[in-house]
Protein backbone atom coordinates (compact mmCIF):
# COMPACT_ATOMS: atom_id res chain seq x y z
CA UNK A 1 0.00 0.00 0.00
CA UNK A 2 1.25 3.64 -0.81
CA UNK A 3 2.24 6.20 2.22
CA UNK A 4 0.90 9.28 1.36
CA UNK A 5 1.86 12.80 2.99
CA UNK A 6 -0.56 16.11 2.94
CA UNK A 7 1.52 19.35 3.47
CA UNK A 8 -0.61 22.21 4.34
CA UNK A 9 -0.46 26.09 5.36
CA UNK A 10 2.24 26.51 4.02
CA UNK A 11 3.99 29.49 1.04
CA UNK A 12 4.96 27.93 -1.64
CA UNK A 13 8.27 28.52 -3.31
CA UNK A 14 8.89 26.87 -6.38
CA UNK A 15 11.46 28.25 -8.18
CA UNK A 16 9.71 27.99 -12.00
CA UNK A 17 7.48 30.31 -10.16
CA UNK A 18 9.87 32.80 -9.13
CA UNK A 19 7.85 34.25 -6.05
CA UNK A 20 6.18 33.10 -2.91
CA UNK A 21 2.21 31.77 -3.43
CA UNK A 22 -0.30 31.04 -0.93
CA UNK A 23 -2.82 28.98 -0.77
CA UNK A 24 -1.37 25.75 -1.91
CA UNK A 25 -1.25 22.04 -0.59
CA UNK A 26 1.26 19.61 -1.62
CA UNK A 27 0.43 15.91 -1.53
CA UNK A 28 3.43 13.26 -1.74
CA UNK A 29 2.98 9.83 -2.26
CA UNK A 30 5.74 7.34 -1.73
CA UNK A 31 9.09 8.81 -2.71
CA UNK A 32 6.97 10.96 -5.10
CA UNK A 33 5.65 14.35 -5.16
CA UNK A 34 1.47 13.52 -6.52
CA UNK A 35 0.11 16.79 -6.62
CA UNK A 36 0.88 20.26 -6.01
CA UNK A 37 -1.98 22.02 -6.31
CA UNK A 38 -3.73 25.69 -5.38
CA UNK A 39 -6.63 24.22 -4.55
CA UNK A 40 -7.61 21.84 -1.64
CA UNK A 41 -6.41 18.03 -2.31
CA UNK A 42 -8.62 14.93 -1.50
CA UNK A 43 -6.44 12.49 0.36
CA UNK A 44 -8.71 11.12 3.48
CA UNK A 45 -5.53 8.47 4.09
CA UNK A 46 -2.76 10.87 4.20
CA UNK A 47 -0.89 11.94 7.13
CA UNK A 48 -1.45 15.78 7.39
CA UNK A 49 1.63 17.92 7.95
CA UNK A 50 0.59 21.75 9.05
CA UNK A 51 3.70 23.64 7.94
CA UNK A 52 1.91 26.58 9.79
CA UNK A 53 2.91 29.42 7.64
CA UNK A 54 6.48 28.41 6.98
CA UNK A 55 7.89 28.24 3.45
CA UNK A 56 7.72 25.00 1.64
CA UNK A 57 10.60 24.47 -1.36
CA UNK A 58 12.41 21.83 -3.30
CA UNK A 59 15.42 20.12 -1.48
CA UNK A 60 18.79 22.38 -2.54
CA UNK A 61 21.19 20.65 -5.23
CA UNK A 62 24.81 21.43 -4.96
CA UNK A 63 26.09 20.42 -7.96
CA UNK A 64 30.04 20.14 -7.04
CA UNK A 65 31.03 18.32 -3.68
CA UNK A 66 33.81 16.05 -2.48
CA UNK A 67 32.16 13.91 0.07
CA UNK A 68 35.61 11.64 0.10
CA UNK A 69 38.35 14.63 0.54
CA UNK A 70 38.17 14.86 4.12
CA UNK A 71 41.82 16.69 4.19
CA UNK A 72 42.14 20.78 3.29
CA UNK A 73 45.79 19.27 2.10
CA UNK A 74 44.76 16.16 -0.04
CA UNK A 75 48.39 15.00 0.44
CA UNK A 76 47.38 13.92 4.21
CA UNK A 77 44.91 11.27 2.30
CA UNK A 78 47.71 8.98 1.81
CA UNK A 79 47.49 9.05 5.90
CA UNK A 80 44.24 7.35 5.71
CA UNK A 81 42.74 3.92 5.94
CA UNK A 82 40.24 3.30 3.90
CA UNK A 83 37.79 2.60 6.61
CA UNK A 84 38.55 6.46 8.08
CA UNK A 85 37.64 7.88 4.39
CA UNK A 86 34.33 5.86 4.42
CA UNK A 87 33.61 6.92 7.84
CA UNK A 88 34.59 10.78 7.35
CA UNK A 89 32.62 10.60 4.21
CA UNK A 90 29.21 9.26 5.72
CA UNK A 91 29.84 12.12 8.45
CA UNK A 92 30.15 15.07 5.72
CA UNK A 93 27.43 13.92 3.68
CA UNK A 94 24.85 13.44 6.47
CA UNK A 95 25.90 17.06 7.14
CA UNK A 96 24.59 18.02 3.62
CA UNK A 97 21.64 16.64 4.23
CA UNK A 98 21.07 18.29 7.26
CA UNK A 99 21.73 21.65 5.59
CA UNK A 100 18.48 21.10 3.30
CA UNK A 101 20.72 19.53 0.52
CA UNK A 102 18.98 16.75 -0.52
CA UNK A 103 20.92 16.18 -3.90
CA UNK A 104 24.85 16.60 -4.19
CA UNK A 105 27.07 15.63 -7.44
CA UNK A 106 30.67 14.77 -6.38
CA UNK A 107 32.98 15.90 -9.04
CA UNK A 108 35.60 13.15 -7.69
CA UNK A 109 36.82 10.61 -5.72
CA UNK A 110 33.44 9.61 -4.15
CA UNK A 111 33.02 5.76 -5.32
CA UNK A 112 29.91 3.41 -6.11
CA UNK A 113 30.31 2.16 -2.62
CA UNK A 114 29.41 5.24 -0.95
CA UNK A 115 26.63 5.62 -3.36
CA UNK A 116 25.51 2.28 -2.94
CA UNK A 117 25.64 2.78 1.34
CA UNK A 118 23.17 6.07 1.09
CA UNK A 119 20.73 3.64 -1.46
CA UNK A 120 20.79 1.10 0.99
CA UNK A 121 20.55 3.23 4.26
CA UNK A 122 23.73 2.37 5.68
CA UNK A 123 25.08 6.25 4.96
CA UNK A 124 22.40 9.32 6.02
CA UNK A 125 22.74 11.46 3.09
CA UNK A 126 21.69 13.40 -0.22
CA UNK A 127 21.64 11.49 -3.61
CA UNK A 128 24.71 10.82 -4.73
CA UNK A 129 25.98 11.41 -8.30
CA UNK A 130 29.73 10.32 -9.08
CA UNK A 131 32.71 11.10 -10.91
CA UNK A 132 34.82 8.06 -9.41
CA UNK A 133 38.60 9.14 -9.56
CA UNK A 134 39.07 12.60 -11.66
CA UNK A 135 41.39 12.07 -14.13
CA UNK A 136 44.36 14.12 -15.40
CA UNK A 137 47.96 14.02 -17.05
CA UNK A 138 51.15 13.98 -15.23
CA UNK A 139 51.93 17.34 -13.52
CA UNK A 140 48.58 18.14 -13.69
CA UNK A 141 45.77 18.93 -11.15
CA UNK A 142 45.25 14.96 -10.83
CA UNK A 143 48.81 14.36 -10.09
CA UNK A 144 49.57 14.26 -6.36
CA UNK A 145 52.75 12.77 -5.85
CA UNK A 146 55.35 14.55 -4.14
CA UNK A 147 58.11 15.84 -6.41
CA UNK A 148 60.90 13.12 -4.96
CA UNK A 149 58.43 10.68 -6.16
CA UNK A 150 58.98 9.18 -9.59
CA UNK A 151 56.98 6.62 -11.25
CA UNK A 152 53.89 5.05 -9.78
CA UNK A 153 53.20 5.71 -6.11
CA UNK A 154 51.03 2.29 -4.25
CA UNK A 155 47.90 3.92 -2.90
CA UNK A 156 45.95 0.78 -2.41
CA UNK A 157 45.49 0.86 1.14
CA UNK A 158 45.36 4.84 1.50
CA UNK A 159 42.89 7.21 0.96
CA UNK A 160 44.39 8.79 -2.50
CA UNK A 161 43.33 5.91 -4.69
CA UNK A 162 39.71 8.00 -4.48
CA UNK A 163 40.91 10.65 -5.59
CA UNK A 164 41.63 10.74 -8.92
CA UNK A 165 43.77 8.81 -11.54
CA UNK A 166 46.64 9.47 -13.97
CA UNK A 167 46.47 9.12 -17.54
CA UNK A 168 48.86 10.08 -20.93
CA UNK A 169 48.02 10.05 -24.27
CA UNK A 170 44.87 8.98 -26.25
CA UNK A 171 44.78 5.60 -25.69
CA UNK A 172 45.16 5.66 -21.45
CA UNK A 173 42.49 8.58 -21.37
CA UNK A 174 40.10 6.71 -23.01
CA UNK A 175 41.24 3.45 -20.83
CA UNK A 176 40.86 5.78 -17.72
CA UNK A 177 37.43 7.24 -18.40
CA UNK A 178 36.25 3.50 -19.50
CA UNK A 179 37.14 2.39 -16.18
CA UNK A 180 35.19 5.05 -14.27
CA UNK A 181 32.73 4.66 -16.01
CA UNK A 182 32.44 0.77 -15.27
CA UNK A 183 33.04 1.84 -11.42
CA UNK A 184 29.12 3.48 -12.05
CA UNK A 185 30.45 6.80 -12.72
CA UNK A 186 27.64 9.09 -14.17
CA UNK A 187 29.94 12.00 -15.58
CA UNK A 188 33.54 12.25 -16.16
CA UNK A 189 35.81 14.79 -14.55
CA UNK A 190 39.11 15.58 -16.20
CA UNK A 191 41.51 18.01 -15.83
CA UNK A 192 41.88 20.75 -18.08
CA UNK A 193 43.78 23.67 -16.07
CA UNK A 194 45.77 24.42 -13.27
CA UNK A 195 44.60 24.21 -9.90
CA UNK A 196 44.89 25.57 -5.98
CA UNK A 197 44.72 22.72 -4.04
CA UNK A 198 47.96 20.83 -6.36
CA UNK A 199 50.93 22.98 -5.97
CA UNK A 200 52.90 21.76 -8.76
CA UNK A 201 51.23 22.84 -11.53
CA UNK A 202 50.50 26.78 -13.11
CA UNK A 203 47.19 28.01 -12.83
CA UNK A 204 47.29 29.24 -16.31
CA UNK A 205 48.63 25.68 -17.48
CA UNK A 206 46.61 23.94 -19.96
CA UNK A 207 46.27 20.45 -19.15
CA UNK A 208 45.85 17.10 -21.71
CA UNK A 209 46.06 17.33 -25.45
CA UNK A 210 43.15 17.99 -27.83
CA UNK A 211 43.31 14.66 -28.69
CA UNK A 212 42.99 13.87 -25.10
CA UNK A 213 40.27 15.53 -24.18
CA UNK A 214 38.27 14.75 -27.35
CA UNK A 215 38.73 10.73 -26.40
CA UNK A 216 37.35 11.77 -22.74
CA UNK A 217 33.90 13.14 -24.14
CA UNK A 218 33.90 10.25 -27.91
CA UNK A 219 34.01 7.72 -24.50
CA UNK A 220 31.55 9.52 -21.65
CA UNK A 221 29.28 10.00 -24.82
CA UNK A 222 29.11 6.83 -25.90
CA UNK A 223 28.37 5.64 -22.71
CA UNK A 224 25.16 7.90 -22.25
CA UNK A 225 27.36 10.34 -19.99
CA UNK A 226 28.77 13.67 -20.37
CA UNK A 227 32.45 15.20 -19.55
CA UNK A 228 32.60 17.66 -16.59
CA UNK A 229 36.08 19.85 -16.71
CA UNK A 230 38.35 21.22 -13.86
CA UNK A 231 39.12 24.51 -15.84
CA UNK A 232 39.75 28.08 -14.56
CA UNK A 233 41.60 30.14 -17.18
CA UNK A 234 39.79 31.65 -20.44
CA UNK A 235 42.00 29.90 -22.87
CA UNK A 236 40.90 26.43 -20.78
CA UNK A 237 37.61 27.00 -21.44
CA UNK A 238 37.21 27.65 -24.89
CA UNK A 239 39.54 24.28 -24.93
CA UNK A 240 36.68 22.63 -23.16
CA UNK A 241 33.92 24.23 -25.36
CA UNK A 242 35.82 23.60 -28.46
CA UNK A 243 35.91 19.43 -27.85
CA UNK A 244 32.49 18.69 -26.31
CA UNK A 245 33.01 19.32 -22.17
CA UNK A 246 29.34 20.23 -20.74
CA UNK A 247 29.93 21.91 -17.62
CA UNK A 248 32.91 23.78 -16.47
CA UNK A 249 33.91 23.36 -12.66
CA UNK A 250 35.36 26.71 -10.89
CA UNK A 251 35.78 28.71 -14.22
CA UNK A 252 36.66 32.06 -12.46
CA UNK A 253 38.67 33.72 -14.76
CA UNK A 254 36.54 33.83 -17.64
CA UNK A 255 36.23 36.27 -20.28
CA UNK A 256 33.44 37.18 -22.02
CA UNK A 257 34.53 35.16 -25.52
CA UNK A 258 34.79 32.25 -23.54
CA UNK A 259 31.41 32.49 -21.70
CA UNK A 260 29.90 33.62 -25.53
CA UNK A 261 31.09 30.19 -26.39
CA UNK A 262 29.58 28.45 -23.63
CA UNK A 263 25.90 29.97 -24.37
CA UNK A 264 26.22 28.51 -28.09
CA UNK A 265 27.25 25.07 -27.28
CA UNK A 266 24.60 24.84 -24.43
CA UNK A 267 27.36 24.62 -21.47
CA UNK A 268 26.92 25.32 -18.10
CA UNK A 269 29.42 26.56 -15.29
CA UNK A 270 29.28 25.26 -11.99
CA UNK A 271 30.78 27.90 -9.81
CA UNK A 272 31.91 27.92 -6.15
CA UNK A 273 33.11 30.75 -4.77
CA UNK A 274 32.73 29.94 -1.04
CA UNK A 275 35.77 27.53 -1.24
CA UNK A 276 38.10 30.53 -1.82
CA UNK A 277 36.83 31.99 1.00
CA UNK A 278 37.44 29.62 3.35
CA UNK A 279 40.51 28.51 2.25
CA UNK A 280 41.55 31.89 2.80
CA UNK A 281 40.23 32.04 6.37
CA UNK A 282 41.34 28.81 7.29
CA UNK A 283 43.06 26.53 5.05
CA UNK A 284 46.82 27.30 6.79
CA UNK A 285 45.40 25.98 10.01
CA UNK A 286 44.67 22.54 8.27
CA UNK A 287 48.28 22.41 6.39
CA UNK A 288 47.40 23.87 2.78
CA UNK A 289 50.91 24.88 1.42
CA UNK A 290 51.82 28.40 0.41
CA UNK A 291 52.16 27.46 -3.25
CA UNK A 292 47.95 26.46 -3.24
CA UNK A 293 47.32 29.89 -0.93
CA UNK A 294 49.08 31.96 -3.06
CA UNK A 295 46.93 30.23 -6.11
CA UNK A 296 43.94 30.74 -4.35
CA UNK A 297 44.72 34.37 -3.90
CA UNK A 298 44.23 34.72 -7.99
CA UNK A 299 41.28 32.86 -8.35
CA UNK A 300 39.53 34.15 -5.48
CA UNK A 301 39.74 37.76 -7.66
CA UNK A 302 37.82 36.72 -10.38
CA UNK A 303 34.51 34.78 -8.09
CA UNK A 304 32.10 37.41 -8.67
CA UNK A 305 33.24 39.28 -11.61
CA UNK A 306 32.87 35.15 -13.26
CA UNK A 307 29.11 35.03 -12.54
CA UNK A 308 28.49 38.76 -13.80
CA UNK A 309 30.06 37.92 -16.97
CA UNK A 310 28.31 34.52 -17.11
CA UNK A 311 24.57 35.83 -16.59
CA UNK A 312 25.68 38.86 -19.19
CA UNK A 313 25.59 36.09 -21.84
CA UNK A 314 23.21 34.03 -20.76
CA UNK A 315 25.17 30.87 -19.21
CA UNK A 316 23.61 29.08 -16.52
CA UNK A 317 25.02 28.77 -13.44
CA UNK A 318 24.73 26.03 -10.90
CA UNK A 319 25.31 25.90 -7.23
CA UNK A 320 28.86 24.44 -6.40
CA UNK A 321 30.76 24.49 -2.83
CA UNK A 322 33.72 21.97 -3.43
CA UNK A 323 35.11 22.60 0.18
CA UNK A 324 37.93 20.46 1.26
CA UNK A 325 38.29 18.76 4.87
CA UNK A 326 36.98 20.66 7.68
CA UNK A 327 35.89 23.76 5.93
CA UNK A 328 33.26 21.72 4.20
CA UNK A 329 30.64 23.43 7.26
CA UNK A 330 30.73 26.33 4.96
CA UNK A 331 28.59 24.88 2.23
CA UNK A 332 25.42 26.89 2.43
CA UNK A 333 27.57 30.19 2.75
CA UNK A 334 27.41 30.22 -0.79
CA UNK A 335 24.06 31.60 -1.02
CA UNK A 336 24.94 34.97 1.00
CA UNK A 337 28.17 34.99 -0.93
CA UNK A 338 26.42 35.44 -4.36
CA UNK A 339 24.53 37.85 -3.26
CA UNK A 340 26.74 40.71 -4.06
CA UNK A 341 25.85 40.57 -7.95
CA UNK A 342 22.54 37.99 -8.01
CA UNK A 343 19.22 38.10 -6.62
CA UNK A 344 17.88 35.93 -3.98
CA UNK A 345 15.83 33.63 -6.94
CA UNK A 346 18.69 33.65 -9.08
CA UNK A 347 20.68 31.98 -6.52
CA UNK A 348 18.10 29.80 -5.38
CA UNK A 349 17.43 28.52 -9.33
CA UNK A 350 21.06 27.93 -9.04
CA UNK A 351 20.75 25.27 -6.15
CA UNK A 352 17.69 23.47 -7.70
CA UNK A 353 16.19 24.11 -11.25
CA UNK A 354 19.89 24.74 -12.57
CA UNK A 355 21.33 21.66 -10.84
CA UNK A 356 18.50 19.75 -12.01
CA UNK A 357 19.45 20.83 -15.52
CA UNK A 358 23.59 19.77 -14.96
CA UNK A 359 22.28 16.38 -13.59
CA UNK A 360 20.35 15.30 -16.57
CA UNK A 361 17.03 15.23 -14.56
CA UNK A 362 14.86 18.34 -14.87
CA UNK A 363 11.85 17.48 -13.64
CA UNK A 364 12.47 14.77 -10.89
CA UNK A 365 14.86 17.06 -8.77
CA UNK A 366 15.07 20.98 -8.08
CA UNK A 367 10.85 21.21 -8.16
CA UNK A 368 8.06 20.80 -6.41
CA UNK A 369 6.01 19.80 -9.50
CA UNK A 370 4.27 16.24 -9.60
CA UNK A 371 6.15 13.49 -10.90
CA UNK A 372 10.05 15.02 -9.28
CA UNK A 373 11.08 13.22 -6.13
CA UNK A 374 9.82 14.00 -2.91
CA UNK A 375 12.95 15.89 -1.75
CA UNK A 376 12.13 19.04 0.16
CA UNK A 377 12.57 21.36 2.66
CA UNK A 378 10.67 24.02 4.75
CA UNK A 379 12.12 26.62 6.11
CA UNK A 380 11.43 28.96 8.91
CA UNK A 381 10.86 32.13 6.92
CA UNK A 382 10.79 33.73 3.35
CA UNK A 383 14.18 32.76 1.56
CA UNK A 384 13.85 34.99 -1.06
CA UNK A 385 13.83 37.97 1.73
CA UNK A 386 16.54 36.31 4.07
CA UNK A 387 18.47 33.60 2.00
CA UNK A 388 20.51 33.58 5.29
CA UNK A 389 17.60 31.16 6.67
CA UNK A 390 19.64 28.83 4.52
CA UNK A 391 22.89 29.20 6.11
CA UNK A 392 23.70 27.83 10.18
CA UNK A 393 23.71 23.97 9.48
CA UNK A 394 20.06 23.87 8.88
CA UNK A 395 19.05 25.58 12.09
CA UNK A 396 16.08 27.69 10.30
CA UNK A 397 14.89 24.20 9.05
CA UNK A 398 11.92 22.79 10.13
CA UNK A 399 11.86 19.68 7.84
CA UNK A 400 13.76 17.92 5.52
CA UNK A 401 12.25 15.26 3.59
CA UNK A 402 14.12 12.92 0.60
CA UNK A 403 12.40 11.07 -1.52
CA UNK A 404 9.22 10.75 0.67
CA UNK A 405 10.60 10.00 4.09
CA UNK A 406 11.60 12.66 6.74
CA UNK A 407 15.42 13.18 7.93
CA UNK A 408 14.13 15.66 9.80
CA UNK A 409 10.60 16.87 11.35
CA UNK A 410 9.79 19.44 14.09
CA UNK A 411 6.39 20.45 12.45
CA UNK A 412 3.31 19.32 14.59
ZN1 LIG B 1 36.49 20.18 -6.95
Amino acid sequence: MSVQTLFTNFSLLEPTFGEIRGGYQLLVEDDKIRELSDKPIKAKDAVRVDCGKRTLMPGLIDSHVHAIHSEVNIRFMENLPLTLVAARAATRLTAMLNRGFTTVRDTGGADWGIKTAIETGHIVGPRLFIAGQSIGPTGGHSDSRRRTSSGDECMCCNGLQFKSAVADGVDEVRKVAREQMRQGADHVKIMMSGGVASPYDPLDSLQFSDGEVKAAVEEATAFGRYVCAHAYSAKAIIRAAKFGVRTIEHGNLIDDTAAKLMAQKDMFLVANLVTYYAMKERAAKWGMTAESLEKNEIVLQGGLKSLEICKRHGVPVAYGSDLLGELHWDQSNEFTIRQAVMSPIEIIRSATLIGADVLRMPGKVGTLKAGAFADLIVVDGNPLKNLALLVDQGKHLSAIMKGGKFHKNRLN
